[in-house]
């Protein structure tokens, strides 16, 4: 089974309540790739300009991302900037630069063309399809996106979803793709676009996952620290997608674990700026945190007993 990622490599500017980071490592795939590869190799595509940090990259290949799919190009780096208020589950974009994504057409090395698993990972939903139309025989393809590709590409995203088999959405973007403002019924009218199944992410509230008639709803782990959200959508995604590449199953039983292990990818990536906790983090911490997740939404099945 191999992991393949396109999404943004970025520099990202971020305020919190907590504190103001500016032009540190960010980005789509960077979040993603990072947080997949504690389950297995990941194999990255996406594009930086000439002011992108050597020791960045250094760091993507410490954790063993493969970048045979990471070009460099003339001009600047993805740039994203962004506020949280005090509620950090709404980010404010600030502003965003494509620079170098605006004319990236995205060519697959040749020994990217076999991955089983494909994550299409937050930018222009055209750039989205033309890495899936590469890979021969894909054998699960997930996507993110949010409001900025909803509002001005919305036609070539609904193309994009036709090819996917899950899509992580977050709640306010779920709402707004399927204009609707109930969560389930949004989530309803997602699946009828193409994709079998939808994660719609809540902050700190966890996520929802809808297949067919199947709801599971996951906690998010109550963090005593939080720092900056940004990434943790990404973050979800490469728990989720890492540990489902490594599984090699695509059963219920497996797509839960997903879940969990997504929101605890997630939990740590929030507890600092930028990738700073998941620098550090290691696989004990990560199996700690999933024992925890399950303690906490532990409960006997007493159905007999409770009325
Ligand atoms: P999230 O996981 O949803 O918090 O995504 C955070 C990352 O998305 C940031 O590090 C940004 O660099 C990146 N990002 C923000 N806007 C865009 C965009 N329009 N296209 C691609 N990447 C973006």
């Amino acid at each position: 089974m191999a992991l393949l990622a396109v999404g943004s490599v970025a520099l990202d500017s971020v305020e919190t309540p907590f504190g103001t980071r500016r032009e540190v490592l960010g980005g789509s795939a960077t979040y993603f790739s990072t947080c997949a590869s504690f389950f297995g190799p990941v194999r990255l595509v996406a594009v930086v300009g000439e002011d992108f940090p050597d020791e960045h990259v250094s760091f993507l290949r410490s954790r063993g991302v493969d970048l045979a799919g990471l070009v460099r190009r003339p001009g600047r780096t993805f740039r994203w900037s962004g506020r949280y208020e005090f509620d950090l589950n709404q980010a404010h974009t600030l502003d965003t630069q494509l620079n170098v994504f605006a004319d990236f057409r995205p060519e697959l090395p040749e020994t990217y063309r076999d991955s089983s698993h494909i994550f299409l990972g937050n930018i222009d939903p055209d750039l989205q399809r033309r890495v899936v139309e590469q890979v021969r025989s894909p054998r699960f393809v997930a996507a993110d996106t949010m409001n900025f590709w909803i509002e001005s590409k919305r036609a070539s995203l609904v193309e994009t979803l036709k090819r996917v088999d899950l899509l992580f959405v977050n709640d306010a973007e779920a709402r707004q793709l399927a204009g609707e403002h109930n969560v389930v019924k949004a989530a309803r009218a997602i699946l009828s676009l193409g994709p079998k199944a939808v994660v719609v992410k809540r902050g700190e509230y966890g996520a929802l996952f809808f297949s067919g008639t199947e709801v599971f709803a996951a906690s998010a782990y109550p963090l005593p620290e939080l720092f900056d959200p940004t990434g943790a959508g990404d973050s979800f995604a490469g728990g989720f997608m890492g540990y489902l590449a490594r599984a090699r199953s695509l059963d219920h039983a497996a797509m839960r674990r997903a879940i969990v292990l997504g929101g605890v990818l997630a939990s740590f990536a929030v507890e600092k700026f930028s990738l700073e906790r998941l620098r550090v983090l290691n696989g004990d911490e990560i199996r700690s945190r999933f024992a925890e997740f399950r303690r906490l939404t532990h409960f006997e099945d007493l159905e007999s007993d409770i009325l």
